[in-house]
């Protein structure tokens, strides 16, 4: 078998990431918690067979229970249920005090080894590696259904050390750990640098970060409010039990007014990712409350056919049939089951238009859309595009964003025609 050693790190990664004598220089780095720490393992076991990982917090469940009743309850065990007698268990601890296992700062990790009837002990201070003997009787317990671990072997196999001078990568070290054992590596008895362990740190980091969706990680605040909530218009506001709308969407990008610094979801604000990079963004809050037309939008005063064209209210149609744009009105005509209030909610509040304009904009989006079902239709042309057009004139003429238009619609000041 192979041993790894730092040294064939060396070979992957640059030298002067890995290099052993600068820790002086480092700041220390926080403590993992122990959810890092059972998320990155378990992320680790998902892709392997035969491998069951447990949580740290399954050995205070289980000790609770030992320590009280010299058994453990058929709940507290249900982690082991599917353990085939072959099979590996990749246990992290948590450890400092051996007479009360439920405070401690120091990770270590077992593994339990079905195949060898081995128990391998993983710390890198190498402080633990015995199993104190009631821990051992109530694992003898825990595991009776599947093994009689009074038979097996505890080891201290050759593995990486920390560091005298590294006091907070246990966690690192025990998700390094983890991974080797579920690749078999054997491992030289090696200490490990704190700027090396600061390297594994990123690499466990960035492989928790993949997958993370965009609107979970750092780069926005968790408690993050799309602004055009407060409007109602928010393309995923919540509905109740029923999640959000547009919930098969995945990926929910955001962005951030330059002025007010308020968040908006992109499909909200109207902006492409495109647009965003490319130079400032405003929701619109600089524009003057109330707002009053300029003389020189000059296509206002051409009537409906200045306003927009036939192509234009076709494609903005199109686009909202294949949700390629995003709109809270087009989901809940299309899904009114989602939330009845909310439809009854985005009626339009107030008209843009007067009487006589109205009935122009409505045959002339009739004309361009062409719907089949005339009952229907009415409904869509009334509740979704005449909104959505008046939106999308806002756009155009004042060049403004998609929330900015929602706000001036909403304030019911704004009289186009
Ligand atoms: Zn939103
Ligand atoms: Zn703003």
């Amino acid at each position: 078998m192979n041993i790894i050693s730092i040294k064939d790190l060396q070979t992957l990664c640059p030298a002067e990431n890995l290099a052993a004598d600068s820790e002086g220089a480092l700041l220390p780095q926080p403590w993992l918690t122990d959810d890092a720490v059972n998320t990155r393992i378990a992320q680790l076991v998902s892709n392997t067979q035969n491998v069951v990982m447990l949580p740290t917090f399954i050995f205070i469940c289980w000790w609770r229970d030992w320590i009280t009743e010299k058994k453990i309850s058929s709940r507290n065990l249900s982690y082991l249920k599917d353990i085939k007698p072959s099979d590996t268990v990749i246990f992290p601890r948590c450890v400092q005090n051996d007479d009360n296992p439920e405070t401690g700062n120091h990770y270590i990790l077992w593994v339990f080894s079905g195949r060898v009837h081995e128990l391998r002990v993983y710390d890198s201070m190498g402080l633990y590696r015995d199993i104190p003997n009631q821990q051992m009787d109530m694992l003898c317990h825990a595991f009776s259904q599947t093994w009689n671990l009074a038979d097996w072997t505890v080891c201290y196999p050759s593995q990486w050390l920390q560091s005298s001078r590294d006091t907070n990568n246990c966690g690192v070290f025990v998700c390094t750990m983890a991974e080797m054992e579920l690749k078999s590596c054997s491992l030289a008895t090696e200490v490990v640098g704190r700027s090396q362990m600061e390297h594994m740190r990123k690499y466990h980091a960035a492989a928790l970060a993949e997958g993370v969706q965009i609107e979970d990680s750092m780069r926005f605040p968790s408690k993050t409010q799309c602004m055009a909530g407060a409007l109602q218009v928010c393309c995923y506001q919540s509905v109740g039990e029923k999640g959000t709308l547009y919930s098969k969407v995945v990926q929910v990008l955001w962005v951030q007014c330059d002025l007010c610094l308020g968040w908006l979801h992109m499909d909200c604000a109207g902006v492409s990712e495109a647009e965003v990079k490319k130079g400032k963004f405003r929701c619109g809050c600089d524009i003057p409350q109330p707002y009053t037309f300029d003389s020189k939008i000059k296509a206002l005063k051409q009537g409906v056919d200045g306003l927009i064209s036939d192509t234009e209210i076709k494609a903005l149609h199109d686009a909202l049939q294949t949700e390629e744009k995003k709109s809270s009105r087009f989901y809940l005509w299309k899904h009114p089951e989602v939330s009845l209030k909310l439809k009854q909610c985005l009626k339009p509040k107030q008209c843009s238009f007067s009487d006589d304009n109205l009935v122009k904009l409505a045959d002339k989006i009739r004309a361009a859309v062409k719907p089949e079902n005339s009952l229907e239709s009415l409904d869509y042309i009334f509740d979704v595009m005449l909104p959505e057009v008046t939106l999308a004139t806002f756009m155009k003429h004042l060049n403004i964003c998609r929330y900015a238009g929602e706000v001036l619609m909403a304030s019911g000041q704004v009289l186009l025609l």
